[in-house]
C-alpha cells in the first residue's frame, strides 16, 4: 500500500470507529459508569469482575463497605480466608483474595499506601506496573487506568471483540494488545471518550449485540458486515 492509501484508510477507520461511537451515543445516552466512586472500590471492582457478573461484583464490593475493607491497609489487615469469605458472591473468591492482597502490598510496599502515589503515574507506566501485579491481566490493568486514574488506554473485553468483529472491524491478529492498539491509534487520546465508549459497547452487546444477535432492532445493522454477508449470520 502507498504511503496516501495508508493514511486514507486510516482516516477510513478512524471515521467510522467515531461514527459507530457517536450512533451509540445517540441511541442509548451517556452512561455514567463508576460516578464518583473511590479509587479503591473501582480497583477492586475490576479485579472481582473478573469471569463474574457485575450483579454479584456489587454483592461483594457491599460486604466489603460493611466490613470497612475497602482500602488497601484494611484489607491487609485481615486474614485472607476472611477476605475470601467476605467477596465469596462474586464468585473464585480464594483466587481473587489472592490478588487484591497481592495489588494492596504492591501499593503498601512500593508506593508507602498512598494509591494516588500509584495512580498517578504515566499511563503506560502505571499499566506497566499493574501488569506485573499478581493476578492483574491485561483487561483489567486498562479498567484500572481507564476507571481508576481516568487515563487514556482503551479496555477490550468480549463484548468489544464480538461487536466489532461483526461490524468487520478488527485487527490481523486476535490479540488482546493489537485490539487496543487498533482502537488507540485511530481514536484520539481521550480517557472520557474511552470510558463512554467502553461502556457503550457494553450496553450494545447486552441488549441486541448478544451471543444470538437481535439484528433487526440494531442501530448499527446497515453497518454491520455480518449481518449483511452473503448467506452469513453474525459469527
Ligand atoms: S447487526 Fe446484528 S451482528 Fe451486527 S452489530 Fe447489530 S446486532 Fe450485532
Amino acid at each position: 500500500m502507498h504511503d496516501s492509501s495508508a493514511v486514507r484508510a486510516s482516516n477510513s477507520a478512524s471515521a467510522r470507529l467515531l461514527e459507530i461511537f457517536d450512533r451509540l451515543l445517540a441511541a442509548y445516552g451517556r452512561q455514567g459508569w463508576w460516578p464518583g466512586s473511590g479509587g479503591f472500590e473501582t480497583i477492586a471492582g475490576a479485579i472481582l469482575t473478573q469471569s463474574a457478573a457485575w450483579s454479584n461484583v456489587e454483592r461483594a464490593l457491599d460486604r466489603l463497605r460493611a466490613a470497612k475493607a475497602l482500602a488497601p491497609d484494611a484489607m491487609l489487615a485481615l486474614d485472607e480466608s476472611d477476605l475470601a469469605e467476605l467477596i465469596r458472591p462474586s464468585g473464585y473468591y480464594n483466587s481473587k483474595a489472592r490478588k487484591l492482597i497481592a495489588f494492596c502490598r504492591m501499593v503498601e510496599e512500593d508506593f508507602g499506601g498512598e494509591l494516588n502515589s500509584l495512580l498517578s503515574q504515566e499511563p503506560e507506566e502505571l499499566r506497566d506496573r499493574l501488569l506485573a501485579t499478581y493476578g492483574i491481566g491485561p483487561e483489567t490493568a486498562d479498567d484500572i487506568v481507564l476507571y481508576a486514574a481516568g487515563a487514556p488506554t482503551f479496555v477490550v473485553d468480549a463484548y468489544t471483540r464480538r461487536l466489532f468483529g461483526r461490524l468487520g472491524i478488527k485487527p490481523e491478529r486476535d490479540e488482546y494488545e493489537a485490539w487496543r492498539s487498533m482502537f488507540m491509534s485511530h481514536l484520539p487520546r481521550d480517557a472520557q471518550l474511552y470510558n463512554e465508549y467502553h461502556a457503550l459497547i457494553v450496553r450494545h452487546a447486552k441488549i441486541s449485540c448478544m451471543k444470538q444477535p437481535a439484528c433487526g432492532a440494531c442501530v448499527l445493522s446497515d453497518a454491520c458486515v455480518a449481518a449483511n454477508g452473503a448467506g452469513s449470520g453474525a459469527a
